[in-house]
């Protein structure tokens, strides 16, 4: 897949962009019951986009009721395996189809450069899809070795009505990875995007029914995390709650679901990874732009960037050097539109803000900036932060410890491997690391001791449909992707029959 158009193709397609702002409930577009909306602005110059429907309490009842009748009549859940991969590979083919209205959608969104759109985002949700599709048939029960007397039996059953609810830095991304499997279990779900990238997410539902998904089964509430997502949670008829989004959210969830129905909870939260560069690395220069894309590579807000480089005191200031050098050449914010475009705008001013405070603070508490936090010449109104790079930094500092969520990396030293497994291991988080080493032994080592739910050796972010991905400690409970994720969408039964 490629950007193919010139970016003033790309402005002329934006600009004459239609915008679907309803809800989605029993397979159509509907105004919330408040008639309420909320403003979807653009990232990358202040402009409104839309003004989207503002579900509230009513909308999520509205939708899990809606859920709750086709999982009852099962619409869904009572068709043949077979069928149901049959009508997500078609979803995943109309997705494929509309591929340019996606991007420019998530694009003038959230701010995400649109070549990323076709390199990474794209091309994963449609492999998301397909993956899950092909797994719908390959779920096997057991039949258990018991006492001849009796005949026992291992099947998995769907819960019933999922609730999804996701962020905005992968907003079809995120929302795909729990539909893809919630969908091929044969649940139904309501989606909660987030609300400041909504604007795929009731697209995505629109072609689910469109490729022959039945009404109901895939319902949209946009809103307010406290208004639309809490009363999803707290929802008496919702079974499982699966988030993406921030560890603070994450907790109250927990809390919500001992409130109302004890429902499952699968949380996949924040990170600080750390990057450790050991002195006998393969290639220096490709490790160090590798490095560079572990941090900057969707502005920094994503769950695993990589945004703590730990690095032997041999190569440090080499690497510091090298990376200045680089960052700038690779990540030069602009125009998402334009497909050379490789950093866009954070998804809001108020995203912004977040991150140059936590710049502030850095410079306070005594790191030194050795890459400028403010790029000139950018669009004023645009929620722009440049590559931002701190030394000198304290393993105590907030810039070390807590998720920044922009394209701010810090740099320490260390001198011994049992230092930078304890730099690394002192996090509150344990999403992913990453290793660079040219020696097996270190490598296997270095990746047993990390507390860390992903580990990558001499890479960061690679991976395919096989990889599980989640977190250690407070970075989640559960596993995105792989066939594990499809199970945890399902409940087991055990049928013990007395053949007596
Ligand atoms: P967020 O927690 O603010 O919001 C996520 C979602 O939760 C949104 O839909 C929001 O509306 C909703 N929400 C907010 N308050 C709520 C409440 N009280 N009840 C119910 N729902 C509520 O996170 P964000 O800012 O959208 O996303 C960034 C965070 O997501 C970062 O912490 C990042 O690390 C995390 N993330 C994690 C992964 C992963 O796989 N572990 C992937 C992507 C992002």
């Amino acid at each position: 897949m490629t950007a193919a158009l010139t970016h003033p193709a790309w402005q002329a397609r934006a600009a004459r962009l239609d915008i679907a702002t309803g809800l989605f409930i029993e397979g159509q577009y509907v105004a919330a019951l408040s008639n309420e909306t909320f403003d979807c602005i653009n990232p990358a110059t202040g402009a409104l986009l839309a003004r989207m429907a503002r579900g509230q309490a009513a909308d999520v009842d509205r939708a899990v009721a809606s859920c709750l009748a086709a999982w009852r009549d099962g619409r869904w859940a009572k068709q043949a395996p077979r069928t149901r991969a049959a009508v997500l590979l078609k979803w995943a083919d109309l997705v494929e189809a509309h591929s340019e209205e996606l991007a420019l959608l998530e694009t003038l969104d959230m701010g995400k450069p649109i070549s990323d759109m076709f390199n990474i985002d794209l091309p994963e949700v449609l492999k998301t899809i397909r993956y899950f599709a092909e797994c719908i048939d390959k779920i096997e029960g057991a039949v258990t070795h018991t006492d001849p007397s009796a005949l026992h039996t291992i099947t998995h059953e769907p819960l019933g009505v999922v609730g999804a609810i996701t962020p905005w830095n992968y907003p079809m991304l995120m929302a795909v990875w729990k539909l893809a499997p919630i969908l091929a279990a044969g649940n139904c779900v309501v989606l909660k995007p987030a609300e400041q990238a909504p604007l795929t997410c009731t697209r995505l539902a629109q072609l689910f029914v469109d490729a022959g998904g039945p009404a109901g089964v895939f319902n949209v509430v946009n809103g307010m995390g406290a208004e639309a997502g809490k009363a999803l949670a707290l929802h008496m008829d919702v079974d499982k709650i699966t988030f993406t989004g921030s560890t603070a959210v994450g907790k109250l969830l927990l809390g919500y679901a001992g409130q109302s129905n004890m429902k499952r909870v699968a949380l996949e939260t924040g990170g600080k990874s750390p990057q450790i560069f050991m002195p006998d690395l393969y290639d220096f220069d490709a490790a160090v732009d590798r490095a560079i894309g572990g941090i900057l590579d969707n502005a920094g807000q994503v769950c695993n960037a990589g945004s703590r480089l730990l690095v032997h005191r041999s190569l440090h200031d080499r690497f510091v050097a090298r990376f200045v050098e680089r960052a700038a050449t690779l990540y030069q914010p602009g125009d998402p539109l334009d497909p050379a475009t490789t950093m866009g705008p954070l998804v809001s001013q108020a995203q912004r803000a977040n991150v140059q405070a936590r710049i502030s603070r850095a410079l306070e508490q005594g790191a030194t900036q050795v890459l400028p936090a403010l790029a000139a010449g950018l669009n004023a109104a645009g929620a722009y932060v440049a590559p931002t790079l701190f030394t000198h930094v304290r393993q105590d500092m907030a810039i070390v410890q807590e998720e920044t969520f922009g394209p701010v990396a810090s740099v320490q030293a260390f001198d011994t491997e049992a230092e930078a497994i304890a730099l690394a291991n002192d996090s509150v988080y344990g999403l992913a690391a990453s290793v660079w080493t040219a020696d097996l032994k270190t490598a296997h080592r270095m990746g047993a001791a990390l507390q860390a739910g992903v580990v990558w050796v001499n890479c960061f972010g690679d991976g395919d449909m096989t990889q599980p991905f989640g977190g250690y400690k407070q970075s989640g409970n559960s596993r995105d992707k792989y066939k594990d994720s499809l199970l945890s969408y399902l409940q087991t039964k055990s049928t013990w029959i007395n053949l007596a």
